[in-house]
């Protein structure tokens, strides 16, 4: 008996595709390949998910989970031996508990419906990033996914409060806790999250759900140097009180790529200064959090820590500013993006670009840098374009401009993104051999056989 045929015979007729069956399927975003598998497996709930690996365990075939394929490090790659297992059929929010702030969700909900399940309840999730319509719940939780509101909320990881996850030998582990303080032993949940399909298949999720805001300031500042960015982040920080949602800071070249054709965008302040910051405050009371928000740019102009402010004035305003902070796609108009999402300290990140921009041009010639991200986090997307014939010989070089100072400078290679296939070379960059060591120790306890995502991480 075939893999497909086996697979149907443990998941039924509907819950197994062949090769063939998606051969088309697109194996991603920004991706001009397609689909390679033994078989796609679709289970509707644990128990097929169990099942399935059990299956796969027994008989020594590798397996590749996939969630929304938004990732970009190429996580969830998959090799004609595999069997992926797609979490596209686990879709149901199972429950939505205003009292106790929870969400129970099975793994395949994507973000955003999860987003709009909550609002009627007076509550919101408060994960966000551009992928937000495809990315399922369970791959942000397996990439510990971060996004634009990390500065108040933090990341995928302080929002899990429980989960269930199918193990490398098919068995179940239940930790569904509902509680935001449970310090009972390990934190087993946390082994889980980040670590991008290689220890276990999450299948279920609790989930922490946060009060709605009811008001919502944005702007858009031109600052005039590096410091006065960093001294912008504690002025406006320390001026709102906690309603700080995101700092997200754009370098020049970037803002201008966003504001000018063949980008929709409009500039909302003049183009020709060295820095931008979009800052959102999320609030409780319109009116006051509204002049509060502005009484805090104007003293930040008065201090000259910023040169120009466009302060959104309506619903469309807001919008259409988040839309050029979003605009990541212009990158790829003209050239091929090589796409990165490191961390630094504030205190490095200065002297880290300047070095960077001269190691770039000596190094690869010809080619468009631009720089942005959530600044208040230390997490900056350098993306780095050259003309697509390039693209291959480049690639390796810039990676290695990138990555190769950030040991030195105190940084990380992944802010958000994770390792996948991508960064496995450099992950020794930002973390050290017993760091590493112990990694392998987990994922040998876990996986002895490494059948779960392998060649992943590490
Ligand atoms: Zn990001």
């Amino acid at each position: 008996m075939d893999t497909v045929e086996a697979l149907r015979a443990v998941v039924g007729e509907t819950g197994v595709l062949s090769a063939a069956d998606i051969a088309t399927r697109s194996a991603g975003i920004l991706r001009p390949d397609t689909l390679k598998a033994r078989a796609l497996v679709r289970p509707r709930d644990t128990g097929e998910v169990s099942k399935t690996v059990r299956w796969c365990h027994d008989n020594g075939v590798p397996i590749v989970t996939h969630g929304g394929l938004t990732g970009l490090v190429h996580g969830a790659d998959a090799s004609p031996e595999e069997v992926i297992v797609s979490l596209e059929r686990m879709r149901a929010i199972e429950l939505i508990d205003p009292v106790q702030r929870i969400a129970v969700v099975q793994a395949g909900v994507t973000l955003q419906a999860l987003q709009e399940a909550v609002e009627p309840h007076g509550l919101s999730f408060p994960l966000d990033l551009g992928a937000r319509g495809s990315a399922t719940l369970g791959g942000n939780a397996a990439t510990n996914a971060g996004g634009n509101r990390v500065i108040r909320y933090g990341m995928m990881r302080d929002m899990v409060l429980g989960l269930e996850v199918v193990l490398a030998d098919g068995s179940i582990l239940s930790s569904m806790n509902r509680l935001i303080k449970n310090n009972a032993g390990y934190d087993l949940k946390q082994v889980f999250v980040g670590s991008e399909g290689t220890l276990g298949i999450i299948t279920r999720l609790v989930l922490r759900l946060r009060e709605k805001p009811s008001s919502q300031d944005v702007a858009i500042v031109a600052v005039p140097s590096f410091e006065a960015l960093t001294k912008l982040l504690k002025h406006i920080d320390g001026s709102l009180g906690g309603s700080l949602s995101a700092f997200e800071v754009m370098w020049q070249s970037f803002y201008r790529l966003v504001t000018s054709p063949p980008a929709r965008g409009k500039p909302p302040v003049g183009q020709d200064h060295p820095y931008y910051v979009l800052i959102e405050s999320l609030g409780a009371n319109p009116k006051p959090d509204s002049e509060r928000f502005v009484a805090a740019l104007e003293s930040a102009l008065e201090a000259k820590l910023i040169s120009d402010a466009a302060v959104a004035q309506s619903e469309s305003d807001r919008r259409a500013f988040w839309a050029l902070r979003d605009d990541v796609m212009q990158v790829v108009v003209g050239g091929m993006p090589v796409v990165f999402d490191i961390s630094l300290p504030l205190a490095a990140m200065e002297r880290y670009v300047e070095d960077l921009r001269r190691d770039l041009s000596a190094g690869i010639g010809e080619h468009r840098l631009w720089i942005f991200g959530h600044l208040g986090d230390g997490n900056l997307h350098v993306i780095v374009q050259v003309a697509p014939q390039d693209y291959m010989t480049l690639r390796p070089k810039i990676e290695a401009l990138v990555y190769g100072p950030l040991g030195r400078f105190g940084g990380s290679i992944s802010a958000e993104h994770g390792i996948g296939l991508e960064k496995k070379p450099y992950l020794s960059v930002c973390r050290s051999e017993s760091e590493i060591a112990l990694m392998r120790l987990i994922k040998k306890a876990l996986d002895p056989e490494g059948i779960l995502n392998p060649g992943k991480i590490l």
